[in-house]
């Protein structure tokens, strides 16, 4: 189902100009607020958008929510295209797909982000599919090459172990994935009033494959880890269920999240959608306390935005200490009764 977008004498002529403006795909929460990563893309959109002297826009399907779009306004969208259609009133991915890509046709952006969430991350590789451009996921700096005017798209490779740069110079949009907790948002200025513009989509035809039966939603308890201020890393050091239940209480009084390594995901000791690094979430805490975690790379890429890494780990030679700016070389066991009698 390839939409003729991309052959070389069309993909940059839209109806008489070329492709324009930076465009975030919006997402929001249960409760129809904006989530953190639509801000932070709007941040990070605004910069784009300053060098290449083009606008800041967002598309948000199926809401029409007052609230969503009095936000994407004041976190910077100039215009937000709004998508909306009974059957965009659940999240399928197949009809989001189509609608976003109906849109995008339309409008030939130059550039689309997405948030690379559990939603973003299925849904950009379909319209990206769907509109048969390139799409580079789980990025982690973007910027704008002063000579080509080609978005970089930079996103660690080979097991975190070099940053690649990768540019789309033959398609449009230019479309990326951006990981969450990376990028800085600004300050919201609810005086900012962006252009509305509603899209047609009465002849929007969902995909007859895809029924949604029920829809449930999970509650992980306590903060999510991208709004956490102090985040507990729990590492395959820590062993036991009840030594991670005790550290679990400690977390509660300190009004901090518990996150995990990937091997103490494996071990069955933290659950995996809590699971911090490469593979896992990306988070920025004010304060990462890792424990019974060695440090690969893997892990340490999800916390390089951490402002403070406290590292608890009996090895001195684990790599952790190298990121750490304190550590304690002691076995959990021994630092969980001394930090647990600390009055908070
Ligand atoms: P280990 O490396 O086994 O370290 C356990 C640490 O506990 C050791 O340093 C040890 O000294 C310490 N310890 C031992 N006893 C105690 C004690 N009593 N008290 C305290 N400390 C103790 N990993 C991730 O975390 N996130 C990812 O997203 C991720 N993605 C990956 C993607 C790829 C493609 C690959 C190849 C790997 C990925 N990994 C990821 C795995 C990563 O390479 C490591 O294997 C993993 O991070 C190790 O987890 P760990 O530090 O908990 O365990």
């Amino acid at each position: 189902e390839a939409l003729a977008l991309n052959e070389p004498e069309t993909q940059t002529q839209i109806s008489g100009g070329t492709s324009k403006g930076i465009w975030v795909l919006a997402e929001t929460e249960a409760d129809g607020t904006l989530s953190a990563v639509t801000k932070e893309l709007l941040g990070k959109a605004a910069v784009l958008a300053e060098k290449l002297h083009q606008d800041v826009e967002a598309l948000l399907i199926g809401s029409e929510s007052d609230a969503a779009v009095s936000s994407l306004a004041a976190y910077g969208a100039q215009r937000i295209h709004l998508a909306g259609h009974s059957s965009l009133a659940s999240f399928i991915e197949e009809n989001y797909a189509r609608a976003a890509v109906q849109v995008i046709r339309e409008c030939r952006p130059d550039i689309l982000l997405v948030g690379a969430t559990p939603r973003g991350r299925g849904l950009s590789a379909r319209i990206a599919a769907l509109l048969q451009t390139g799409l580079t996921a789980d990025c982690t700096e973007l910027d704008i090459d002063a000579e080509t005017g080609l978005l970089q798209q930079i996103r660690p490779a080979f097991g975190g172990n070099l940053m690649a740069t990768i540019a789309t110079p033959a398609h449009r949009p230019q479309m990326a994935s951006v990981r969450p907790g990376v990028m800085k948002a600004r300050e919201a200025d609810p005086a900012l009033k962006g252009e509305c513009i509603r899209h047609d989509l009465s002849d929007f035809k969902c995909d007859g494959h895809i029924r949604l039966l029920d829809e449930v939603l999970e509650t992980a308890g306590g903060d999510s880890l991208g709004n956490s201020r102090i985040v507990i890393g729990v590492g395959r050091g820590v062993k036991k269920k009840e030594t991670v239940e005790r550290i679990c209480q400690w977390a509660k009084r300190l009004g901090a999240a518990v996150a995990g390594s990937r091997a103490a995901v494996e071990a069955g000791l933290i659950d995996a959608h809590l699971q911090v690094g490469q593979t896992g979430q990306t988070i920025a805490p004010d304060l990462y306390i890792a424990i019974g975690i060695s440090g690969q790379i893997q892990h340490t890429a999800g916390i390089a935005g951490a402002k403070r890494i406290i590292a608890i780990n009996p090895d001195k030679t684990a790599p952790i200490f190298n990121v750490a700016d304190y550590g304690w070389a002691v076995p959990v066991e021994e630092a969980l009764p001394q930090l647990m009698a600390v009055q908070v």
